[in-house]
């Protein structure tokens, strides 16, 4: 059966196009929220898609018969009036462009009112796929009484209406299937990327992350001929903590270290949590006597505040810091870390609560 031939061809371009789609706007799906730009630029995607669909239509005489809707359907189901508009005015040119005639006139018609219903639908406070059902279930309405108008050959007629009711929801299907199937594992990659870089109880980077972004930063740092300094992060007497108010409590000492180190440096430099009660501070473009000043200011910081724990009772806690720097001599970019770890062995060996530099 060729109807069943070009329909399926028709479904299976959608789909490709679907996953090609998918994969070009990785992580931002469209939204009614999204800017305008975007829902121009997806819009024309869809017209796009629309009018590839009507190239391998099936031909009737003048009528061509495709699933152009479903693009429609998926742009206003998702992102409302303004991308289905800007598809449908390039369906409508496209199909001018095959032939000007009775049919083009009256599928016109049809990309019209779908376009004005499914914006109206698109408002409405129910699921996507609620909103794209009553809009497939419009477009096949619509598409029974235009064929039933244009084509006289009863026996063809009742094989195509009932395949194409079929064919137009399992597009549907299809379509919200595959976009759905690529975004949730796309998300799920993005945030198992995150929660693999970033330490659980603080939210700071990992040690991992901290390797990584201290070769990056060392490269920038030499090409860019910038200082690069790093702070080493060492609470004192901390099993004390632990041992006296127990590892919850500990943890809870944890966190708020790491928020007054995120809140003592600029955003554009890198606080981990390197292990334990281990933290670093990477100082991008900046010279000792800064990182010094700055390493300084996180001692005291932490040495003046009160730290609040689950139990309701207030402790004070102090960290040592050991300071290294690179400056003009990028060879030594690699004994940075060795350096910075020195430099906080000799802040515990001369008493704690103290800052040491290299
Ligand atoms: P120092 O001043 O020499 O640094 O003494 P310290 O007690 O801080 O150092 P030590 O290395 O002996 O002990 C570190 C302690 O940190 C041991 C462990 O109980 C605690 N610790 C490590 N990781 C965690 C954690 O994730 N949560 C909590 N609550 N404690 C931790
Ligand atoms: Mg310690
Ligand atoms: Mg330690």
């Amino acid at each position: 059966m060729i109807i069943i031939k070009d329909l399926f061809t028709n479904l299976a371009i959608l789909a490709s196009l679907l996953l090609l789609y998918s994969q070009v706007t990785k992580g931002s799906p469209l939204h009614l929220s999204s800017s305008i730009k975007r829902k121009i630029v997806v819009g024309l995607a869809g017209g796009l898609m629309g009018n590839l669909l009507m190239q391998y239509a099936m031909h009737i005489g003048n009528t061509i018969i495709d699933l152009r809707h479903i693009p429609l359907v998926l742009l206003a189901s998702a992102g409302g009036a303004l991308p289905t508009a800007v598809a449908a005015i390039l369906i409508i040119a496209g199909r001018l462009f095959i032939g000007v005639n009775l049919s083009a006139f009256i599928s016109i018609t049809f990309i019209v009112a779908l376009t004005v219903f499914a914006s109206f639908v698109s408002k409405i406070q129910i699921s996507r796929r609620s909103k794209a059902l009553v809009m497939l279930t419009f477009s096949n309405i619509y598409f029974m009484g235009m064929v039933v108008y244009l084509i006289q050959d009863t026996a063809f007629l009742f094989h195509l209406i009932p395949l194409y009711w079929v064919v137009s929801y399992l597009g549907g299907y299809v379509s919200f299937h595959t976009i759905d199937l690529i975004r949730e594992s796309q998300m799920l990659f993005e945030r198992y990327k995150d929660e693999s870089a970033t330490d659980g109880l603080t939210g700071l980077n990992n040690v991992r992350r901290f390797n990584e972004l201290f070769n990056q930063l060392v490269n920038e740092a030499e090409s860019k001929k910038q200082p690069l300094s790093l702070l080493y992060v060492d609470i004192d007497f901390f099993k004390e903590v632990n041992d006296t108010y127990g590892h919850k409590e500990g943890d809870a000492v944890l966190k708020q270290l790491s928020w007054i180190l995120q809140k003592s440096v600029r955003s554009t430099d890198l606080v981990s949590r390197n292990g334990g009660e281990e933290f670093t501070v990477l100082l991008v473009d900046c010279p000792l006597k800064i990182a010094s000043e700055i390493a300084e200011n996180i001692r005291k910081r932490v040495e003046e505040n009160i730290f609040m724990l689950n139990n309701g009772e207030k402790i004070k806690v102090t960290v040592s810091v050991g300071v290294a720097s690179c400056q003009d001599d990028f060879e030594n970019m690699s004994t940075l870390i060795e350096d910075a770890d020195k430099a906080l062995y000799q802040a515990k060996k001369s008493g704690r609560n103290k800052v040491c530099v290299a």
